[in-house]
């Protein structure tokens, strides 16, 4: 599964649909990213999302802070934001520095622009199957089920991982029994965690497998079902190389598809942001959500 590919797919309709919001009168989307210290990775992944705003049409700004500022600095910002009636989406990119009470930084953002869709509200109206805003790394996963025609209805999905940004609430979404505008759903879902036991046989149960673990090529080929989609969502560096969670040349003579990393879940990750900064700009501006 090429997400590369899809993701460049994906934008070239995002670009439509801004250019199409604009030409209605509406002011051209704005995604507002907060970048605290000097984190390698965090770096690269807000000039990633810069960058892509950019081929799509949509405006962005950096607010670039030192890793020193304490939290009531930052919440100011976030309220500022969230003021601002240019600023559609707001992104705090995290991990943030440990002074920073992350937790209390995400519940203050605006749920009407929680594009990351890490809100309390956001969160309990995805779990109750009527979502404003999709996560955008789970809905990257399920853009990859849908347009390879995967589908979920009445198989067994196996999600390892339980985090806020990807397990829990990928397995959220393929439970549902539906979700505007997403195939993907209705699925038998087993989320497996450190305590899991027989995690091996749990896993080799799945039509659907999907690794959010945060460990170098975990899943081996023993642990899939032949035929089994596998969704690898893992970063992880190794001798200086980035791999998934899934030893990837093992996998694949066995899967059906599988994701490679990089250019699998994380160019969609980036692009349901986009996604998610233009539903901002409607939902601010009142335009129709199609
Ligand atoms: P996380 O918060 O660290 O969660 C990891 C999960 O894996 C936890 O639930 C943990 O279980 C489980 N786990 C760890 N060791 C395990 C083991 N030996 N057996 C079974 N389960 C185990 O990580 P995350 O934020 O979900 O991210 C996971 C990976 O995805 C990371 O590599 C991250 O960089 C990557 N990621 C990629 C994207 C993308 O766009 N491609 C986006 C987000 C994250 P416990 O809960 O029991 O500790």
């Amino acid at each position: 599964m090429d997400g590369k590919a899809l993701a460049k797919l994906i934008q070239s309709e995002i670009k439509q649909r801004v250019a199409d919001h604009v030409a209605a009168g509406n002011p051209q989307p704005k995604l507002a990213a907060v970048l605290v210290g000097d984190d390698p990775a965090s770096k690269v992944y807000v000039r990633n999302k810069e960058r892509a705003c950019e081929r799509v049409g949509i405006a962005s700004e950096l607010h670039r802070l030192s890793g020193d500022i304490d939290h009531d600095q930052l919440l100011a910002l976030v309220n500022e934001l969230n003021r601002d009636d240019d600023v559609n989406g707001i992104l705090v990119q995290l991990p943030l520095p440990d002074q920073i009470d992350e937790q209390a930084i995400l519940d203050t953002i605006d749920p009407l622009k929680d594009v990351d869709a890490f809100h309390p509200e956001n969160v309990g109206l995805l779990s109750q199957g009527r979502p404003r805003f999709l996560p955008c790394t789970p809905h990257g996963i399920v853009q990859l089920l849908d347009r390879h025609d995967v589908d979920c209805s009445g198989k067994s999905a196996v999600v390892i991982g339980r985090s806020d940004i990807v397990g829990k609430p990928i397995a959220s979404m393929l439970m549902q029994k539906s979700l505007p505008n997403i195939k993907a759903g209705n699925a038998t879902v087993t989320v497996c965690h450190s305590r899991t036991q027989d995690l091996a046989g749990v896993c080799r149960q799945a039509d659907i497998l999907i690794a959010a673990i945060g460990r170098a090529n975990f899943v081996t080929a023993e642990m899939v079902k032949p035929g089994a989609v596998v969704i690898d969502v893992g970063i992880n560096r190794l001798d200086g190389k980035l791999v998934g969670d899934v030893d990837f040349d093992a996998v694949s003579q066995v899967a059906g598809m599988l994701t490679p990393v990089p250019g699998g879940v994380g160019p969609l990750t980036v692009t349901m942001l986009l996604e998610n900064t233009l539903m901002g700009a409607k939902i601010q501006n009142r335009v129709a959500v199609s």
